[in-house]
Formats: C-alpha cells, sequence, structure tokens
C-alpha cells in the first residue's frame, strides 16, 4: 500500500460565484464526505497552505494577481459571463494555488508517495492575463512552474483529462519543453481551443499535445488514445514529476460534459499515470480537481482515483483494444506530431 495525502478543507467552500452557478460550495461539501469516509491507514489528510504572491506571479502578471486581490472589497466583481468573484474569493483561490504545492511539497519530501488536491475554484482555464471559466488561477500551472523554477527540475508532465480543454495551462507551456502538456477533451466545446495541429511553438514545439473527442465517446476511446498516444510520448518524455489535471466532468453523468467516462474509466487512466510515474520518476505524482458538477459523480470518481493511487502498481495493464472510434484522431495526431515523438498507431 502507498501513502497518499488528500488536501482539502472547508474553506474551499467560501468563493462564492452566484445562484444556480455550476461551480459551487457543494462540490467541495460533497468531496470533504467522501473523504472523511475513507479509511486506510496509509492516507493522510491535509490542510493547504496559501500560495505566495511570488508563486502566483509563476504564471500570472503582477497586474491581474492585484485585480483578483482587489476583488475581497466587495461583494461580487465579474471577469467574465461565467467567472465571478465573491468577497472570499481572493483567499480561496490562494488556497486552492497552495493547495497543489503542499501536495507537490509532501510528495517531494517523502512524506507520501503520491497526493490528491481537492482544491476549488479551479484552474486551467486561467490565462496569465485574466481570469476564464470559473478559474482565477492556474493552480496546477503554478505547481509545474514551481517545480522548474524553484525545485530545478527540466522535465514536468501534465495530464489533463477534464472534459474542457485547459487552454491557459496550454498557453502558459506553449514555448516550453520543460512542460508536456496533453489534454484528453471533448471537441468541438468550450472553450474552443485544444485542435490536433495546436503542439506548440518554438522550443516548444511537439511538447503541447491534444487528444480532441467529439461527443459520446467513452472509456474504451479514452483508453486506447492513452494506450497509443499519450502513454507512448509521455514515456519517451520521461517526466521527473506527473501532475493531473483531474476533472471529473467527462463522467456520464455529467451536466455540462457530453462524454461517457465511467468511474472504471477514471481508475484505468489513473493506474496508467501511475505507472508512469513509478516508471519515469519514483511514483511522484500529484492529481488536482478541476472541473465535475455531478456531486455524486464527483464523490466516487474522486474516491476511486484515491483509493488507486493508495495501491501498488501492477506490472501489466491491459492495452485498449476496443475504442476504434479513437483509431483516426490518433492517427492524424500521430501525423502532426511524427517529428517530434515515436507513435505506432494500429488499427
Ligand atoms: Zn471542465
Amino acid at each position: 500500500m502507498r501513502k497518499t495525502m488528500v488536501v482539502v478543507d472547508r474553506r474551499y467552500m467560501n468563493h462564492f460565484a452566484g445562484q444556480l452557478h455550476p461551480e459551487r460550495p457543494a462540490r467541495i461539501a460533497a468531496m470533504i464526505e467522501m473523504a472523511e469516509s475513507l479509511k486506510r491507514s496509509a492516507l493522510k489528510h491535509s490542510a493547504p497552505r496559501a500560495a505566495s504572491m511570488e508563486e502566483l506571479m509563476l504564471c500570472h502578471s503582477q497586474a491581474y494577481v492585484g485585480s483578483v486581490e482587489r476583488t475581497a472589497n466587495s461583494e461580487r466583481t465579474d471577469f467574465d459571463p461565467d467567472t465571478h468573484a465573491s468577497a472570499e474569493t481572493w483567499t480561496t483561490a490562494t488556497l486552492a494555488a497552495g493547495g497543489v504545492l503542499t501536495a507537490v511539497e509532501a510528495v517531494l519530501d517523502g512524506e507520501v508517495e503520491n497526493a490528491f488536491a481537492v482544491v476549488r475554484p479551479p484552474g486551467h482555464h486561467a490565462l496569465p492575463q485574466s481570469a476564464m471559466g470559473f478559474c482565477f488561477f492556474n493552480n496546477v500551472a503554478i505547481a509545474a512552474s514551481w517545480l522548474i523554477k524553484v525545485r530545478r527540475m527540466r522535465r514536468v508532465l501534465i495530464l489533463d483529462w477534464d472534459v474542457h480543454h485547459g487552454n491557459g495551462t496550454q498557453e502558459i507551456f506553449y514555448e516550453s519543453p520543460e512542460v508536456l502538456y496533453m489534454s484528453i477533451h471533448q471537441y468541438p466545446f468550450y472553450p474552443g481551443t485544444g485542435w490536433l495541429d495546436q503542439i506548440g511553438t518554438g522550443a516548444g514545439a511537439g511538447f503541447t499535445v491534444n487528444a480532441p473527442m467529439p461527443a459520446t465517446f467513452g472509456d474504451n476511446e479514452y483508453l486506447r488514445a492513452f494506450d497509443q498516444l499519450l502513454m507512448p510520448i509521455a514515456q519517451q518524455f520521461k517526466p521527473e514529476f506527473v501532475l493531473i489535471s483531474a476533472g471529473f466532468d467527462a463522467h456520464y453523468r455529467d451536466p455540462l460534459g457530453g462524454m461517457r467516462i465511467t468511474e472504471a474509466g477514471f481508475l484505468e487512466m489513473t493506474r496508467r499515470l501511475q505507472l508512469l510515474a513509478d516508471e519515469c520518476c519514483e511514483g511522484k505524482m500529484v492529481a488536482a480537481l478541476e472541473g465535475g458538477y455531478d456531486l455524486r459523480a464527483l464523490a466516487d470518481c474522486g474516491r476511486i482515483v484515491i483509493d488507486e493511487l493508495g495501491r501498488d502498481s501492477e506490472e501489466h495493464i491491459t492495452a485498449a483494444r476496443d475504442g476504434q472510434r479513437a483509431v483516426p484522431i490518433i492517427q492524424r495526431a500521430s501525423y502532426f506530431l511524427k517529428d517530434y515523438w515515436q507513435i505506432a498507431p494500429s488499427d
């Protein structure tokens, strides 16, 4: 059994985006209830620290960070049609970015082997100079930048399985060969980015990998893309740390997403990433919550991922043989990425 940390805190419920907003405090309440029901001696619960101004500025401009800080003075500030701050948002958002850093530090210090940071508000749409799509600070991107700038790592993988493309994370690292950003997401869909030809630029060319999946794809198609596209590239990249942007809105019950991933699908994706981390970086991996708007699906998927993080790796994974509908996407992705990685998709 592995030692796993869950970072969660009731203070994550303090950010309020508006009545009937899907990104609501009850999401954290459901996750806290789930996390408290987990009975495992090797599971450590931990409260988050706040990210510092300097840490937020690893990915965001000083002017933008200041504009979020000032929202603490008013009851409501609108950043875009979906993204609203309340007086508590600034503090909550610094705890969200800090929560991922708390998890990463615990793994680096050897306190635990891996961790799940159940944070809110989410981060992967947040851009260097603006909030977007329920997100204020790009929690996972800040952790990746921190690993590179502060801990001097040279290769960090971010795997984003949230149903939406993480346009913020992609933009932040688009010219960087130090962060391999891989996203599997519904397409066409919000926010509109994440097509196959977006592969990075300059020194970062080849270090952005998008697997855009049509609505109604499920476990088989996702696992086929993992086994034939995403994991082969990640193995060649040899990450020193694995970060997961773990939204659960690709779940079949999610009210915003149109995909059909089950709990078993999230388990299999986690297993593949943990095996990769075992091969490349002594298992060092941190997952952080992004989206996910069905409360039962959130708790069920959260439980299954945290359980899998605690399990010792199996040596073999049965490669996906079904999911033929994903093959044309894998083949086209391979075409765009052929100058950078060895990919051999079969049909
Ligand atoms: Zn999402």
